[in-house]
């Protein structure tokens, strides 16, 4: 019985350490060799942390040693009236003797420390520099995989497939087509010498008035350098023909409270650009005989536009549904359902919070009002640091109640 992976990102990489660690063999591959770099905001939220654990106990503070990390205590909030409005991840927190609760680190060291962890494993065969060029079902179900000179890679019972936001599987077999409605857009440039960064590494997230409802991002990272980027919902990006490019690098230069930040700041490579789909729809994740995971199943955060963490628990739950299938002999789409069923269980409830904040945006007003009570009142401050720790907590953003005790003051 074969499981393949298809893509070795934190997706890919975190099935098949689970799919180890129970004792199952796969096939993971990846037409990349690692380490290999990936567009993305490089923030690492405290869920990668709680998944990280899930494979491993020690992985955690194994990461945390990497020179290739910072730790990060919180995020800045900056309203469209420029307003900061600082929430720290934990509540009075001591970077002396507390754990951080984020890190931030790139992506080619991050995907590289989880492909580490993939080499010492003997039951993982992992093959790089490896393009699945195509693929087609076979008549007893069984996925074959191609190269691009039409060679066999491999034959499937069950394809896990995680190679991210461009799949060609998942559009073309899984249904997941483009909806600018559910899809952003991002760009990302790596800089060094931005001043003004906080001292404890919090990330800093800029809703600008006239970019709504796109937000920049200014991350901290090591040896000086921070990961600046914008992003913008494709509907809102076609709507009103925006130029991200040209817009990113006019707000670095003229943004009254940016332009002083950068002026010494020095740009280290390119601009790079790169979609997010979008987790606000529910769709379909599985059917005969395959999986799909991470960004290849529409799972990224539309609020933060986090996506490594939800990659890694749909491959933790993959790869407990792959084992299931081969267990079980069944690898149809009625019995793949309850990996659906398993991902949403865990993600649903927070997408659907987070498209609720998304629609924040539209309402820069209440955005503005909301960090000028929290500037001035420490327990909504406190309330909605502990918001990214309590779910329940956020739900509260949903309920007319909030807004009007914080317009009584309350
Ligand atoms: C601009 C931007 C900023 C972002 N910022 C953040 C952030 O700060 N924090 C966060 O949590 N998330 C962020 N995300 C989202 C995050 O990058 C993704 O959600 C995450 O990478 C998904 O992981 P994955 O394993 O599903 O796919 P990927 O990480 O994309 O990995 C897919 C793998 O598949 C391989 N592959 C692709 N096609 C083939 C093929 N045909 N054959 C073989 N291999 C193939 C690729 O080489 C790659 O290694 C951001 C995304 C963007 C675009």
């Amino acid at each position: 019985m074969t499981i393949c992976i298809l893509g070795a990102g934190p997706g890919g990489a975190t099935a098949a350490l689970h799919l180890a660690r129970a004792g199952h063999r796969c096939l993971l591959l990846d037409r990349a060799t690692f380490p290999r770099d990936k567009v993305c905001g490089d923030a690492l939220s405290g869920k990668v942390l709680s998944e990280l654990r899930r494979i491993d106990e020690a992985l955690p503070a194994k990461l945390a040693a990497e020179p290739a990390q910072l730790p990060s205590w919180g995020i800045d909030f900056y309203a469209p009236n420029g307003r900061r409005l600082a929430v720290p991840f934990k509540p009075h927190y001591n970077p002396a003797t507390d754990r951080a609760a984020g890190h931030i680190s790139k992506r080619i060291d991050f995907d590289n420390f989880l492909i580490e962890e993939v080499r010492r494993r003997p039951e993982i065969d992992f093959r790089e520099n490896t393009d699945v060029a195509a693929h087609e079902q076979l008549p007893d179900g069984r996925w074959r995989l191609l190269g691009p000179d039409k060679q066999e890679i491999a034959t499937a019972d069950v394809l896990l497939v995680a190679n991210g936001a461009q799949s060609n599987f998942a559009r073309v077999v899984g249904g997941h087509v483009l909806e600018p409605a559910h899809h952003c857009a991002g760009l990302r440039a790596y800089y060094r010498g931005v001043t003004g960064l906080h001292p404890d590494n919090f990330i800093e997230l800029h809703f600008i008035k006239e970019f709504l409802p796109g937000y920049l991002w200014i991350f901290p990272l090591p040896d000086g350098q921070a990961n600046v980027g914008v992003g913008m919902l494709s509907e809102a990006v076609a709507k009103k023909k925006v130029k991200l490019r040209e817009r990113l690098d006019e707000i670095l230069r003229t943004h009254p409270a940016l332009k002083g930040r950068f002026a010494t700041a020095e740009r280290l490579g390119p601009v790079r650009g790169f979609g997010l789909p979008l987790g606000s729809k529910r769709r379909p994740l599985s059917g005969p005989s395959y999986l799909l995971l991470g960004d290849a199943g529409s799972l990224i955060d539309p609020f933060s536009g986090e996506g490594i963490s939800h990659a890694m628990v749909s491959g933790r739950h993959a790869a407990d549904w792959a084992a299931r299938a081969v267990a079980a002999r069944n690898f149809t789409p009625e019995f793949l359902k309850g990996y659906d069923a398993a991902v949403y269980n865990r993600l649903w409830q927070e997408l659907r919070l987070s498209r609720a904040m998304q629609c924040l945006l539209g309402y820069p007003w209440l955005f503005n009002f909301i960090a000028n009570r929290a500037a001035n009142n420490p327990t909504l401050a406190e309330t909605i640091s502990n918001m990214f720790l309590d779910l329940d907590l956020r739900e509260r953003l949903r309920q007319p109640s909030f807004y009007l005790k914080l317009l009584l003051g309350k």
